[in-house]
């Protein structure tokens, strides 16, 4: 599910601990169920050589979304997007798509046009097909929710478990750029023009938040050709996923704070507000980038080999046995916790 610092949502609730409690009482597996709760979708297997992946998201406005800064078709990109983004962290190929939607009694035809434009357009590089949905009323605000089906390799599935002792931790592309987006949508018209942000940075960072591009080609490719040990997207931030990936694999890491893929945009960004780059790439969710792990013994060969693929992709660690918990190295070699600010829906108010 994705993160916003937007919302507002306050329960007694703790969203990692009801899902772990769903999976102890009905996370069960057999022949045909390969994967069910726990991994970024659910794997049932259909052929001998083919699974298939299932994934959703449900994202509510004024948690997830807010109209005032973001545009129907935004709003639908990012929705799609963010399906996407879990088969990509599978290694998997989206196919088909579901699509629910609360409507407000406010709403315009419009409006529901513009979000199929933009859901669709993030499809369309994919292929993916729309083949059903639900439609209901709504008493508050809107509600979409995306249901993506997709198929991979029963051999090559990318499962957050496979994590070893030793192996190097990388990120695609960069982190920090979404929160960079949402905190100049959020800035009063004009604030942002008033400093010295570049114009080209600031639309960057926007479109960076308001249309993420899922990985999908680069997990295919570390799943067909096998090097990945394990993987998950990064829709909480690195501080908020790697947890979840070190859990599953039952292992501890270790990031290198001055390793942190950070673009010039954010780099500058930070710098204009008085903001510390690398904290807004730790903690900055919906990114929709891949944290994934390889075996250090193929690190020349991997890393030759992504650069001519041209994927940007960076070593930010290496995974360390449990006891040694997760921590972070800073520039002159001291090693502190790694600071645990992943979002939670249900986070309790102090
Ligand atoms: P992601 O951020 O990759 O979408 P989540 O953190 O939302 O993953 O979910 C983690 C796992 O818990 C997934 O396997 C998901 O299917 C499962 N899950 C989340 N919410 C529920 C729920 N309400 N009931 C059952 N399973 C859930
Ligand atoms: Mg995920």
């Amino acid at each position: 599910m994705p993160s916003s610092a937007r919302s507002q949502a306050s329960s007694r609730i703790r969203e990692f601990g009801l899902i772990s409690a769903l999976k102890q009482r009905y996370g069960t597996t057999n022949r045909r169920l390969v994967r069910g709760i726990g991994d970024d979708a659910a794997v049932i297997a259909s052929s001998p050589n083919r699974h298939y992946l299932f994934t959703t998201d449900l994202l509510a406005e004024g948690i997830h979304f807010n109209c005032r800064t973001a545009a129907f078709a935004d709003i639908g990109f990012r929705a799609a997007a963010a399906n996407l983004s879990d088969i990509a962290a599978m290694g998997g190929t989206p196919e088909y798509l579901l699509v629910s939607l609360a409507i407000p009694r406010v709403a315009t035809s419009r409006q529901v046009e513009h979000l199929y434009d933009g859901m669709m357009a993030a499809c369309r590089a994919h292929r993916v097909r729309l083949i059903g949905g639900d439609t209901s009323a709504s008493k508050g605000g809107w509600f979409v929710n995306i249901v993506l089906i997709g198929s991979a390799e029963s051999g090559s599935i990318l499962l957050r478990n496979g994590a070893r002792v030793g192996d190097d931790l990388y990120v695609t592309g960069t982190l920090g750029d979404s929160r960079a987006g949402l905190q100049i949508l959020e800035r009063p018209r004009g604030a942002t023009q008033a400093r010295s942000l570049k114009a080209a940075h600031r639309r960057f960072l926007v479109r960076r938040h308001l249309r993420p591009t899922a990985r999908v080609r680069e997990g295919r490719w570390l799943a067909e050709a096998c090097w990945a040990t394990s993987a998950i997207d990064l829709s909480d931030g690195l501080s908020g996923d790697l947890p979840h990936l070190c859990a599953e694999s039952r292992v501890g890491a270790v990031i290198e704070r001055s390793a942190l893929p950070i673009s010039p945009a954010c780099r500058q960004y930070a710098e204009t507000y008085g903001q510390d780059a690398e904290a807004l790439a730790l903690a900055g969710g919906e990114d929709y980038e891949l944290l994934f792990t390889v075996p250090a013994r193929h690190r020349i060969r991997f890393q030759r080999a992504s650069v001519q693929r041209r994927f940007r992709m960076t070593r930010v660690g290496r995974i360390t046995p449990a006891r040694e918990g997760l921590r972070m190295t800073l520039p002159d070699g001291r090693q502190r916790p790694l600071p645990s600010s992943g979002y939670e829906h249900f986070r309790p108010t102090r």
